[in-house]
């Protein structure tokens, strides 16, 4: 796509790489089938290529309106369209940078203005999510819904098992997911216990960056990645670890773009960089150790337990990483269902659902539809956000894959 930059932006980092993305879009239009919001709206400006048009505009200095930053709020940052793509067209970077550029033009003002500052200041908070996450299981049955479905019940974390092999990975704590499910970082501890590694949690890490970089609040985002090189780099430093491990795909996308994210700044490139090429998945890490893995669960089958995953946006679009986690279950005994339209966003993303909860809904609706089409007992996630989204519109269980490892390894219970 021809582009010509306008001057407040032509000769800037995120102008050049703007201007690369652009001319790579040859404005064919496949993308604009698989986009969830163009399915619902069938407005071409809330699909992918009318998007891309959008920022095109903002970038090449034409007036900027509400209308247009509605057309952006409007994306889930799913980057369905990304995987359908033939020609590369990184959207999701893109999207950053025309969203940073609309903000600044136009302000946002009253209850938008003032619900974006609070999850932006409150969310990546570690102690302060806890204790209201807390306070909100105290007096969840008077929330608001949309609050209240951000709520979920408490349930037992189990035990972490202490650092007793050669082997040793960091696990990243994160913000919400700690309050809201301690159980997904615990049971991915015992699990890998199970394959001779230690997983620790470093103090002094906290949020992945995600909730503040995409509030626009990019700087903010770059604060939470240094905090946590610090707080990982002197057992890198040491040799003593050998990757960090991401057990919610919404931060996992987030840490291995900190190479990206800290390109530009002289202190920090050089670890960033190095510290996303040693974040893994955890799905990776397990399929890392199938062959193990295997040979434990030889003896450890259970009944067989109908189960319907769904592979986050930020899995599967955001980390390219698709079929793994769907084999390791069938590998530990449990029947995989057909689950229509895959590839579609279930609405969670991030703080999408309490900005557009419409939206959202819609989405989570057609993706419960889907999850329950094969009969499952029980659905499967990699990510908190998602799996959070979906048990508050459905009475089926909604668990982290890892846990169901667990259960079938070391016998915890659902
Ligand atoms: S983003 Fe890709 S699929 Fe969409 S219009 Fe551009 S080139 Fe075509
Ligand atoms: S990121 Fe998702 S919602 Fe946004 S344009 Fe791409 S496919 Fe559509």
């Amino acid at each position: 796509m021809q582009t010509q930059l306008a001057d407040f932006i032509k000769n800037t980092p995120e102008g050049r790489e703007a201007e690369a993305i652009l001319r790579s879009c040859v404005h064919c239009g496949f993308c604009t089938a698989t986009c969830p919001t163009y399915q619902l709206l069938g407005d071409e400006l809330d699909g992918p290529r009318g998007r891309i048009y959008l920022i095109k505009q903002v970038l090449e200095g034409h007036e900027v309106t509400e209308k247009t930053r509605l057309h952006l709020d409007r994306c889930l940052t799913c980057r369905s369209c990304e995987s359908t793509c033939p020609s590369g067209v990184q959207y999701g970077r893109l999207v950053d940078i025309g969203r940073h550029v609309v903000e600044q033009r136009v302000p946002r003002r009253g209850a938008d203005r003032v619900k974006r500052w609070a999850l932006r200041e409150f969310v990546p908070r570690g102690e302060l999510f806890g204790s209201a996450m807390k306070a909100g299981r105290l007096v969840r049955r008077v929330l608001p819904e949309t609050l209240r479905e951000k709520v979920p019940p408490a349930r037992a974390a189990g035990p972490w098992p202490s650092v007793r092999h050669a082997r040793r990975m960091i696990a990243l704590a994160g913000c919400a997911q700690p309050a809201m499910a301690p159980s997904i970082n615990a049971a991915t501890a015992r699990v890998l216990d199970a394959l001779e590694i230690s997983l620790m949690e470093m103090p002094g890490a906290g949020c992945c960056g995600a909730v503040r970089f995409h509030l626009n609040d990019q700087e903010g985002g770059r604060e939470d990645a240094r905090r946590n090189i610090d707080a990982w780099w002197p057992a890198i430093e040491r040799g003593e670890v050998e990757a960090i491990v991401m057990t919610a795909s919404g931060c996992g996308v987030q840490v291995k773009d900190y190479g990206h994210l800290l390109a530009e700044d002289p202190v920090y490139a050089e670890r960033a960089a190095r510290i996303a090429a040693m974040t893994r998945d955890v799905s990776e890490v397990v399929a890392g150790e199938s062959a193990r893995l295997a040979e434990l669960l030889k003896a450890r089958r259970g009944e067989t337990v109908k189960v319907a995953f769904q592979s986050p946006c930020t899995l599967q679009h955001g980390q390219r990483i698709r079929g793994v986690i769907e084999q390791l279950l069938a590998a530990a005994g449990f029947v995989l269902t057909p689950v229509r339209d895959g590839h579609l966003c279930c609405g969670s993303a991030g703080t999408y659902s309490l900005l557009q909860p419409e939206l959202s809904h819609r989405l989570r609706e057609n993706k419960l539809a889907a999850l329950g089409e094969g009969g499952a007992a029980l659905i499967a996630s990699a990510n908190i956000g998602c799996m959070t989204h979906l048990q508050a519109g459905t009475a089926t269980p909604v668990r982290h894959w890892i846990e169901l490892v667990d259960s079938r390894l070391n016998g915890f219970p659902l």
